[in-house]
């Protein structure tokens, strides 16, 4: 019979499962299992609206059977089974969602994919990883509502056969044949009755469903009716069906008889996460609402978290039952990159999607969950920076835009969860803080915008407020500003700019020379506002530079680093322009040489002068030079 062929990259990764050295090599149970009951998960909710299906919860089953004269291993299930199509599609390509990254790592080429097989190996490749260990597997299966079995074939790479075949019950066999033991792996012990149990407890204990394996025990003889005084029990060897998993899911257990190691190691599993959580938070409700959760906190955000098809959501179960895989209502956005599970009687099993939705309780769930959420964070930053740290990196961003969004509704619960870069030695530092640190005279809550850490550390406009010792907060992410637009205030000061020509309120006497100036270099700056034309709307002797001699600010709400940002984004070529104002320190001496041209009437070289400082002003800012070539002859003139 002629064999089909796999998917391309299937067989890439198949050919890596067969060759794989990869030292955990008994995973392959465990994906087996799981995909198992995943099929009587479909199968059991089925039957929930369906009498036709004529199991109850109680007989639904996993069962494990080594035969070691055929040298095989076989998992089966009475779960959902699969049609000879579903065989087909599900056994030819690669589903698991964990495996796509290992799709796209192919697309890259092979040896970077190759590398990648421990890892894979660690949050799960499916059903393939059958064949680490199995020279043929074989699948034998019935759908529910099919009269019809299928089996599926395959000895590795070079493809599979369907037939037809015959199979009593609507379910799944997997028929592994075990490989030949070589020097570093021994297969054999998987056909070891208690080694399997290992295995079963040791990654598959919280499954739902029974695990039933038949083993030995010894057990003590009926007394007979007849013994006498002297009579000593004897012993016999029998083989019974025995249920190997304790079954209770991990959340459902005290908290006090749960591992560390037993919530990360189901993190892994049930998320195809291969890093720890940052932190698992266990918790429950008795009273209105009844649930119990078991929260976690990622320690890198997936690779498509940042985009559309990210989807948030926690699992929700009924009394043990999964009635949706990602219940979206249960996470607010600013935290949806928390996984988790929810398990609550109060849901009817068979409820829609729509009914749920409007359920209080499940508001009621989730408000209690960010609370804890929240919480939880909290602690992390107070207790262990540096693991908040690792977690500001992945998902800091998801809380700045939740501040934002929903015109600021959340910016009270998130607040306290933020952290900025600032003057205070570099550090990074919390807005509770910065607060604690503030100046009593200190009129203004202080930022200043730039695209990176060192190149707003050095604007010119900071020098006079640093020299006051006043802090200031480092922006340099595009949604920074609207933060502070958001929040409005901290500890009762508003936020300021350094770059607001107000951002240091002047003194009477301050105020009286400032004016003298602009008045005496009026003709200065008439002449600037002439040369550069458009390219401003305004030019003015600054009361912010200290040592610096030019820097660009602006009028009005748009600074420059939001007319970056809606440039960036901009759809419909509408570009929003912030106004411009170049502002001029009178007391500098490239501001003096300015004007001794302008005197002697020179207006060429003093043209030249306004350009040059203007491009200064635009490089300070990290803004492009218009022509950067011109700019360049510009500069190079005035050397000769
Ligand atoms: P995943 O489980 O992530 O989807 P797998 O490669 O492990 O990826 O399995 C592919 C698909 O094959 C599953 O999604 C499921 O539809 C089907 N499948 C695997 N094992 C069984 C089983 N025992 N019963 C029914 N369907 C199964």
């Amino acid at each position: 019979m002629a064999k089909k062929q796999f998917k391309a990259e299937s067989k890439r990764l198949l050919d890596l499962m067969i060759n794989s050295i990869y030292t955990h090599k008994e995973i392959f149970l465990r994906e087996i299992i799981s995909n198992a009951s995943d099929a009587l998960d479909k199968l059991a909710y089925l039957s929930l609206t369906d009498d036709k299906v004529g199991l109850k919860r109680k007989d639904f089953q996993i069962k494990i059977i080594p035969d070691k004269e055929n040298r095989t291993l076989t998992v089966s299930d009475n779960g959902i089974g699969m049609t000879k199509e579903e065989l087909e599609s599900n056994l030819g390509t690669i589903a698991k969602s964990g495996s796509r990254q290992f799709k796209e790592d192919l697309a890259e080429g092979e040896e970077k994919a190759a590398s990648k097989v421990d890892i894979i190996g660690q949050f799960g490749v499916g059903f393939y990883s059958a064949f680490m260990v199995s020279d043929q597997v074989t699948v034998m299966s019935r759908a529910y509502g099919s009269d019809e079995a299928w089996c599926w074939q395959s000895s590795g790479a070079d493809g599979y056969t369907i037939t037809p075949c015959e199979k009593e019950t609507v379910g799944t066999d997997i028929i592994m044949k075990l490989k030949e033991d070589t020097e570093e792996e021994n297969y054999t012990h998987y056909l070891e009755p208690h080694r399997l149990e290992e295995l079963v407890k040791k990654y598959s204990d919280y499954i739902r469903y029974p695990i039933r394996m038949e083993l030995e025990d010894y057990r003590e003889k009926p007394k007979p009716e007849d013994a006498g005084e002297d009579y000593k029990p004897e012993w016999e060897m029998v083989k019974e069906w025995q249920t190997v998993n304790s079954m209770v899911p991990i959340w459902q257990r005290q908290k006090s008889k749960v591992k560390a190691e037993d919530y990360n190691n189901f993190y892994k599993e049930k998320f195809l996460d291969w890093q720890d959580p940052l932190a698992v938070i266990h918790t429950s409700a008795e009273g209105a609402v009844q649930y119990k959760a078991l929260l976690y906190i990622p320690a890198k955000a997936p690779y498509d978290f940042y985009t559309r098809d990210f989807q948030k959501g926690l699992q929700l179960y009924s009394s043990g039952v999964l009635i949706m895989d990602k219940c979206a209502d249960l996470l607010p956005d600013h935290f949806r990159f928390v996984r988790g599970v929810v398990d609550s009687p109060d849901f009817s099993l068979n409820i829609s999607r729509e009914v749920l939705q409007h359920t209080s309780q499940l508001r009621i769930i989730a408000t209690n969950l960010e609370k804890k959420i929240k919480a939880e964070l909290l602690k992390m930053l107070e207790s262990d920076r540096e693991k908040y740290r690792k977690f500001w990196k992945e998902f800091g961003m998801q809380l700045k835009y939740g501040v934002v969004n929903d015109y600021g509704r959340h910016k009270e619960l998130l607040q306290d969860l933020l952290l900025f870069h600032s003057s205070n030695e570099g550090e990074d530092t919390t807005l509770k803080e910065y607060q604690d640190r503030m100046k009593d005279d200190q009129p203004y809550v202080y930022y200043a915008q730039g695209e990176h850490l060192e190149q707003v550390a050095r604007l010119p406009q900071a020098e006079r407020i640093l020299d006051k010792g006043y802090e200031i907060l480092y922006f340099t992410d595009e949604v920074d500003e609207f933060i502070v637009q958001t929040l409005g205030e901290l500890g009762g000061k508003q936020f300021k700019s350094v770059s607001d020509e107000d951002a240091l309120p002047q003194t009477e006497e301050e105020k009286a020379r400032s004016e003298q100036q602009a008045e005496e270099n009026k003709p200065v700056l008439d002449f600037v506002k002439e040369t550069l034309g458009d390219k401003i709307v305004d030019a003015r002797i600054s009361k912010i530079l200290k040592s610096g001699t030019v820097c660009m600010t602006t009028d009005g709400p748009v600074s420059l680093e939001m007319e970056k940002y809606f440039n960036r984004i901009e759809q419909n070529g509408e570009q929003i322009q912030s106004r411009r104002v170049l502002e001029l320190n009178a007391d500098a001496p490239a501001f003096a040489a300015l004007k001794g041209a302008l005197d002697s009437g020179d207006k060429e070289l003093a043209a030249k002068y306004v350009k040059v400082l203007y491009g200064q002003a635009l490089l300070i800012a990290n803004l492009p030079l218009e022509d950067p070539a011109e700019y360049a002859e510009l500069v190079c003139s005035l050397m000769k």
